[in-house]
């Protein structure tokens, strides 16, 4: 069976995030497939784009009346996109993948993921024994689904998040290197340490409020005009432009 990376787009925004993330993947010579879970708001145009970058564009709706486990979770409407999240272990077509936000950069390979255990991920910047939820290795299997979703609905979520559910299901989580989810917002404090190991980062995370969709973009110089607080990060705001621009835009609506 094949494995993939796995990523999720509720929204157009998010999904030019996911398009980047799916080029970027690509070229650092990702070897295993491409799929994204989409809900109905995405817009048929930016759906075709997908369709051009991923190998499997799985439509899921949050509402879905002939899901059983699912009508359950409906008095629960703040766990909305948590649930979308928790479709990915209904991908059984694959032995294992990856989940990666799609506010997410590839940019070295990061296929050695594949041969960590579920679930395996990064610690969290604000509470480290909690793992981020932006990046993590699982095995697919409808079993596990089932019991993500019961776990949802009585035990909850203590962040109101998918990150929250994650967390009280998968407590012996399995630790990999912070350089395959290295958080990349203005609040990361410990400059120094970015400083040292920045450079070996494979996947750049672009946590927080402000996306790389949402700075501004210099055409005429080719550059990211920089907000303060994000300096450090110019470099990979501008990997991530170079690609939109290049292959991403040109389709755009
Ligand atoms: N997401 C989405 N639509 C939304 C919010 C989130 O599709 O309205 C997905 C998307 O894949 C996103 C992930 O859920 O990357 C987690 O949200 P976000 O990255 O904004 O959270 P952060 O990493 O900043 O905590
Ligand atoms: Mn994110």
């Amino acid at each position: 069976m094949p494995e993939a990376y796995v990523t999720l787009a509720t929204n157009d925004g998010y999904a030019i995030g996911a398009l980047v993330l799916g080029h970027s993947l690509h070229s650092v010579g990702t070897t295993r497939d491409l799929c994204i879970l989409i809900t109905p708001q995405v817009s048929q145009a930016i759906k075709s784009m997908l369709e051009g970058v991923f190998n499997k564009v799985e439509v899921v709706n949050v509402m879905d009346s002939n899901d059983t486990a699912h009508l359950s979770l409906l008095n629960r409407p703040e766990l909305g996109v948590t649930f979308t999240k928790l479709h990915a272990w209904k991908l059984t077509c694959y032995s294992k993948c990856v989940f990666l936000d799609a506010d997410i950069l590839a940019v070295k390979n990061s296929d050695d993921l594949f041969q960590q255990p579920e679930l395996s991920a990064c610690c969290d910047i604000g509470w480290p024994d909690c793992f981020n939820s932006g990046m993590f290795v699982f095995v697919p299997n409808m079993d596990t689904y089932g019991a993500l979703l019961k776990h949802a609905q009585t035990v909850g979520s203590f962040d109101g998040g998918d990150q929250g559910v994650l967390n009280t299901f998968f407590p012996n989580w399995n630790r990999v290197s912070f350089v395959y989810n290295m958080v990349a917002s203005a609040t990361y404090t410990y400059l120094p340490a970015y400083k040292q190991y920045g450079s070996n980062a494979k996947l750049v995370h672009f946590l927080g409020t402000m996306k790389p969709w949402q700075h501004r973009y210099d055409s005429q110089a080719g550059q990211v005009e920089t907000s303060p607080g994000y300096q450090h990060l110019s470099p990979f705001l501008n990997s991530w432009w170079a690609i939109y621009v290049r292959l991403v835009q040109p389709g755009v609506p």
